[in-house]
């Protein structure tokens, strides 16, 4: 097949994981008789620096020209003054509201190889391997807000409709149903009109889903459960702000920031594909970035914008086995242990591939 993908490597270690999934990605084509052809943009700070945009016209014209976007990470010091006009995050947000991302997939899992990494008991670990689908684009943190002119008050608003709810529990039933057919989605219905839409709708999607087994659960309950039994989760359904913190939550599952990818889905094959982890300037220019985070993301897109399921399951594969053959990079070596830089840590990834 072939495809255009845009690449917007960003700031601090977005450009130096972000050749790795590019590699990755040139060697999967070679393998199974793909054209990739490979686009670069400016986004983020680097964008601010060049053109004074965090999201320059010319990288929307080249990102709707492609069938995916592959992001690095954006931000840094040089550019976090909150009072300043333009900011890096400006460009994602303005990425995800151009293309309607509405939404969010984080898959966790977790690798017994890196057990030790994680607060928890290893045998709560055993086979976890779930996908938290977030609303991106609704919700209290789109709602009306304002703090007040007395400074003594101020307020957020969450508000869903039925479509928005409708779409992103489309996308999550999909998901599960490529899964274990299972689907979690948690809401706050005992207190919340928003969450009480929220589950009724969930509930009428579902008699599209029959094959798919559905639950609901609270979402303070869930916070419980992603730490005492975490392997007993597929896919979890939730809304923007509680998907935004279950989601950090899962992370810590994972064993490094470093080894989590994510992708942010539309109505149709297009997506936005980046690690989870941010621009890392403590590391940067240093090869101890982990890549694993950002090569997870170009499987994701392999999957959901191009459909190579096959592909996308030989990285996933290839990353574990790396991992089990003993590769670190220095925020997955333990204390006295050796570790190995980026460029060789994704030199591994392909030969097992
Ligand atoms: P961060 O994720 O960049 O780093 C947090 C810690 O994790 C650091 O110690 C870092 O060294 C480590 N880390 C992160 N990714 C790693 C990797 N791949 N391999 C090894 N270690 C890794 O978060 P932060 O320090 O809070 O933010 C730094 C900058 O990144 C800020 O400007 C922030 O706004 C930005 N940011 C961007 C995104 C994004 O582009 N989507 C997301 C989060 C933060």
């Amino acid at each position: 097949m072939k495809a255009t993908i845009t690449v917007l490597p960003g700031d601090g270690i977005g450009p130096e994981v972000m050749a790795q999934a590019v590699r990755v990605l040139e060697h999967v084509a070679g393998k199974y008789g793909h054209e990739f052809t490979f686009q670069e943009a400016l986004m983020g700070g680097i964008a601010i620096d060049k053109t004074g945009n965090p999201l320059p016209p010319e990288t929307l014209r080249v990102a709707e020209q492609s069938d995916a976007i592959l992001l690095g990470a954006v931000g840094g010091p040089k550019w976090s003054d909150p009072t300043a006009a333009v900011r890096p995050e400006q460009g994602l947000l303005g990425l995800r509201k151009h293309f309607e991302l509405f939404a969010n997939l984080r898959p966790v899992k977790t690798y017994p190889a890196l057990a030790g990494f994680t607060p928890l008991r290893p045998e709560l670990l055993e086979g976890v391997d779930m996908l938290i689908v977030r609303e991106l684009t609704g919700g209290i943190y789109f709602g009306p807000s304002q703090e007040q002119g007395d400074g003594d008050t101020a307020y957020d608003t969450e508000i869903y409709t039925v479509p928005e709810v409708q779409r992103v529990a489309h996308v999550a039933f999909r998901a599960a149903q490529g899964r274990r057919n299972k689907l979690t989605s948690v809401d706050k219905a005992n207190v919340m009109a928003s969450m009480r839409l929220w589950r009724r709708t969930v509930i009428g999607v579902h008699e599209d889903y029959s094959d798919v087994e559905l639950d609901h659960i609270l979402v303070d309950a869930c916070t419980m459960y992603l730490m005492t039994r975490p392997a007993s989760f597929d896919v979890i359904l939730a809304s923007n702000i509680f998907g935004d913190i279950l989601s950090d939550e899962a992370s810590v599952l994972a064993g490094s920031l470093g080894m989590l990818p994510s992708a942010s889905l539309g109505s149709g094959k297009f997506g936005l594909y980046e690690p989870v982890h941010g621009s890392a300037p403590d590391i940067a220019g240093q090869g101890k970035a982990n890549p694993t985070g950002m090569i997870l993301s170009a499987a994701l897109l392999l999957r959901y914008s191009l459909g190579l399921e096959d592909e996308a399951r030989a990285v996933e594969t290839a990353v574990e086995q790396t991992l089990e053959a003993g590769a670190r990079t220095a925020d997955i070596a333990s204390g006295s242990g050796s570790y190995i830089s980026t460029d060789e840590f994704a030199q591994t990834v392909i030969e097992k591939i």
